[in-house]
């Protein structure tokens, strides 16, 4: 039986925050409200909050708490970590690589280093998964590339990228530095930290708050601050640190464990209820990969109603979903993701990202599929 609370499965761009986040955030905000630079006992007791989130994150990624800076989010960390490295080794080698397939924030930081610093940039084409091909990452791979930064799961389609064999790779025939977009990855797949060279974290992606992230980079890689003017967060991310949030960060992570641990077999269940119904729809295509994917994203197109249509029709019954990564829903252009991955025409019109989080059951799956069912029948094209 269907109630009137609205249905959420837009998690790939942001999650309902958790309670206990919530709280910790009024208590932190209300008791901490000085600079956590100042040297009274005020600031001081701040500093060791936030030398306490560090190091217990840094438990629970299994890396160093030295290598953890907090940020405003992943944008930024994608943003500071790419230009900032690539600077820093500029003299070594103006050849970089990333992946056709990657968020905004990452592919923007690529294009701004080639058309305004002279850097050459090396996008890599993707399979019809819309996963790296390994032999041609080996083959891009030149004395003076000094930087990869390839994303652990894509926020489109959910694909899981090959990692450990690209990490492989780059250590084996390069020298460059290698970063990970962990955004879609953390607590929600396996994942060893220590191989990859740096890192993108964002809260708000596993029920923290917006506005708040984190980035890892391992001691000996280079860094030229793309921030200038204080010494906080090592100078890596100056300016007077938003303290109450990376002091949550920690527990928004556990948290995002626990809840990953106890509903994990709800999420899959919910996938799987939708997939098997997709699969039996003649309208509808399923453009995430069936194996090698995030449990957690499922892509599809609609062949007979485009993606904004279907999108509106949904969002008047209360049923959230996305037409493509929220960065670029206002923007015309097709997902680039997709293109990336071979498919066009109809198909690529059509696309709708289903993102289950923890507040999802299989009523609302139910719901949602009644419903873009009517939106067949309504606006369907012969
Ligand atoms: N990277 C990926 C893979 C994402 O999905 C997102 C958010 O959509 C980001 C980076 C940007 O994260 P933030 O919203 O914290 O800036």
């Amino acid at each position: 039986m269907h109630t009137n609370n609205p249905i959420y499965f837009d998690h790939a761009s942001s999650t309902p925050v958790h309670p206990d986040i919530i709280k910790g955030l009024t208590e932190l905000t209300t008791a901490h409200y000085a600079n956590s630079e100042s040297l009274h006992q005020a600031g001081l007791d701040i500093q060791t909050m936030m030398r306490k989130s560090r190091e217990a994150i840094a438990v629970m990624l299994k890396v160093k708490s030295d290598d953890l800076y907090f940020t405003s989010g992943a944008t930024e960390s994608n943003n500071l970590l790419i230009k900032g490295i690539a600077f820093a080794y500029q003299n070594k080698g103006k050849h970089l690589i990333t992946t056709r397939v990657e968020h905004s924030s990452v592919l923007d930081s690529f294009q701004d280093l080639e058309s305004f610093f002279g850097f050459e940039v090396t996008y890599l084409n993707v399979d019809q998964e819309g996963r790296v091909r390994l032999e041609e990452l080996e083959t891009a791979l030149r004395p003076d590339t000094t930087l990869v930064s390839i994303m652990a799961v894509n926020n489109e389609v959910g694909t899981i990228m090959p990692i450990e064999a690209c990490a492989q790779i780059i250590r084996s025939k390069s020298q460059a530095v290698f970063h990970v977009d962990c955004v879609q990855a953390l607590t929600k797949i396996e994942f060893n930290y220590d191989l990859v060279d740096c890192a993108s974290f964002s809260a708000h992606k596993i029920n923290g708050v917006k506005g708040s992230g984190l980035l890892y980079k391992k001691d000996r890689v280079l860094y030229h601050p793309l921030i200038t003017g204080g010494q906080q967060e090592k100078g890596i991310r100056p300016g007077t640190p938003n303290a109450v949030h990376h002091i949550l960060m920690a527990k928004t992570i556990r948290l995002a464990f626990e809840q990953a641990t106890a509903k994990h077999a709800q999420v899959l269940e919910i996938k799987h209820y939708l997939l098997d119904a997709f699969k039996s729809m003649e309208s509808i295509v399923v453009n995430s990969p069936l194996h090698g994917c995030s449990d957690y994203i499922l892509n599809i197109s609609c062949l007979k109603v485009p993606s904004q249509i279907m999108l509106n029709w949904l969002s008047s019954h209360q049923i959230y979903v996305s037409a493509m990564a929220t960065c670029l829903n206002r923007d015309v252009r097709p997902s680039h993701v997709l293109e990336a991955m071979g498919i066009d025409g109809g198909r690529l019109n059509g696309v709708i990202r289903i993102s289950i989080g923890y507040v999802n059951n299989l009523e609302d799956a139910k719901r949602l599929l009644e419903v873009m069912e009517e939106g067949i029948k309504k606006y369907g094209r012969i």
